[in-house]
């Protein structure tokens, strides 16, 4: 096992690395800017090394910076988390290339699954299901593109192979709009990704957002861990998470978990990684792979007893692989609700000092967060602060629990989203379970 592991983030999943970490005894660097200096996980660290200025750019996506700091530190693994580098290949290839573990998977594998089109390609040839469209990129000729939206049947979403973060793509109802469609989401996408190419899938109108969670050795040795739902969103980002995916037979999350298990066997996949699907009908269509481990992992850890954190490093310290499907278990229910520094009604970032922080506890919560009073949120990154984690012998406990905890959750001095979250508790669509991924926004138009 690792002596010492850098953990390349900031924030909540900086804070849970470190725990896994110490749990396991392995001493954590962690590296922080100079906007992060007052962190809770900075001063638990056995070492921290400052990296640079508040912007992300000169620091937390700083290749130089982050690698000489492993090297400083004689740490031996580079932890990505999840944004920032975490799921660039060229930095994974550069960790290993200066004599570091990269905690995640080969950077082949990643740069694949960075491309759309490629990742889809590679998923129809494992036989996981796709959502109908293109066969790869789209080719520039007018006619051919209208050609293939006619076989596709409208309406039709056009997407940028490099896209990522929900942006980079467009849904089209009408093959009047098509052609300006294409063209403005390729100009687009060339500016945003440096990569003009687009594909097109049929837009699907009512499907919920469900993902397998994975893990695997590297060396053909893969597991899935049971899904979770996601389909509470707003502009693409989930709100709220949770595991089971209510109302779906367990027959056909057995199968898609199994494609998924042996689409890493094929890849000789290492760690854990997300493949996510639209799902409509009683079918699966799968949209991306995520390389890296996600936000919600909290959720399966919670049903399943995993420590999916811990399980990323023992692989990539190439310890044997001992879990198997067979003995995967899936009890209760869990449920996380992002709590995000925003104003609840209108969504602007609330940056700034908390005055007063209290968190909820009591039987089946869990609370990720790096926050406490007097902490200041940094107004350069991401709005997320905390994850409040729920778990229940059935989904309703877990909702009753969720609902308690945040009435007890008091925060002073910024605005959070605890109310939009309360009042999802309580809505009746969201209790019976399986509302789409358009629910939370047709909700949220109505309120105003
Ligand atoms: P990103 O990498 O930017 O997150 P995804 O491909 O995962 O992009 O898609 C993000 C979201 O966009 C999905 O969760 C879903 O809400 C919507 N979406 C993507 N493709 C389709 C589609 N074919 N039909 C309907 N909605 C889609």
């Amino acid at each position: 096992m690792f002596e010492k592991i850098l953990i390349a983030n900031r924030g909540e999943i900086a804070l849970r690395i470190q725990r896994a970490c110490r749990e396991m005894g392995i001493k954590t660097v962690v590296v922080y800017s100079e906007a992060d200096r007052g962190a809770k996980y900075v001063r638990l660290a056995d070492e921290a090394v400052c990296i640079g200025p508040a912007q992300a750019r000169d620091s937390y996506l700083s290749m130089p910076a982050i690698i000489s700091a492993a090297e400083v530190t004689d740490a031996e693994a580079i932890h990505p988390g999840y944004g920032f580098m975490a799921e660039n290949a060229d930095f994974a290839d550069r960790v290993e290339k200066s004599g570091f573990v990269f905690i995640g998977p080969r950077p082949e594998n990643i740069r694949t699954m960075g491309d759309k089109v490629m990742a889809k390609k590679a998923m129809i040839e494992a036989g996981v299901p796709v959502v109908p469209g293109s066969d790869g990129a789209l080719p520039d000729d007018p006619a051919e593109i209208v050609r293939i939206a006619r076989e596709v049947g409208y309406p039709v979403i056009i997407k940028a192979s490099g896209g990522g973060g929900g942006r980079g793509m467009r849904v089209v109802y009408t093959e009047a709009a098509l052609l300006t469609a294409v063209a403005t989401t390729k100009t687009e996408a060339a500016a945003a990704f440096n990569n003009p190419e687009v594909y097109m899938e049929k837009y699907l109108e009512n499907p919920r957002h469900i993902e397998i969670q994975v893990l695997a050795d590297g060396d053909r040795n893969a597991i899935w861990l049971g899904e979770r739902d996601c389909s509470m969103q707003r502009r693409h980002q989930k709100v709220i998470e949770e595991a089971p995916a209510p109302g779906i037979p367990r027959r056909l999350i057995e199968r898609i978990g199994e494609r998924c298990a042996d689409a890493c066997r094929r890849m000789r996949y290492r760690g854990a990684g997300t493949f996510e699907f639209l799902y409509e009908n009683g079918e699966f269509f799968f949209i991306e792979m995520n390389t890296r481990i996600q936000v919600e992992h909290t959720i399966t850890e919670m049903i399943t007893g995993i420590d999916l954190v811990q399980e990323q490093i023992k692989v990539a310290a190439g310890e044997k692989f001992v879990l198997r499907q067979r003995d995967i278990e899936f009890v209760g229910h869990s449920i996380e609700c992002r709590i995000n520094a925003e104003d609840p009604f209108n969504f602007v970032p609330s940056p700034g000092l908390i005055t007063k922080w209290h968190t909820p506890g009591g039987p089946g919560v869990r609370i990720d967060s790096h926050v406490f009073t007097g902490y200041t949120v940094p107004p350069y990154y991401d709005s997320m602060i905390a994850k409040l984690i729920t778990y229940g012998k059935t989904r309703e406990q877990a909702i009753a629990r969720m609902d308690i905890a945040l009435s007890e959750m008091v925060v002073e001095g910024i605005k959070t989203n605890v109310e939009l979250h309360r009042e999802l508790m309580q809505d009746a669509n969201f209790k019976a379970g399986g509302t789409s991924i358009h629910y939370l926004e047709q909700k949220l138009s109505q309120r105003s």
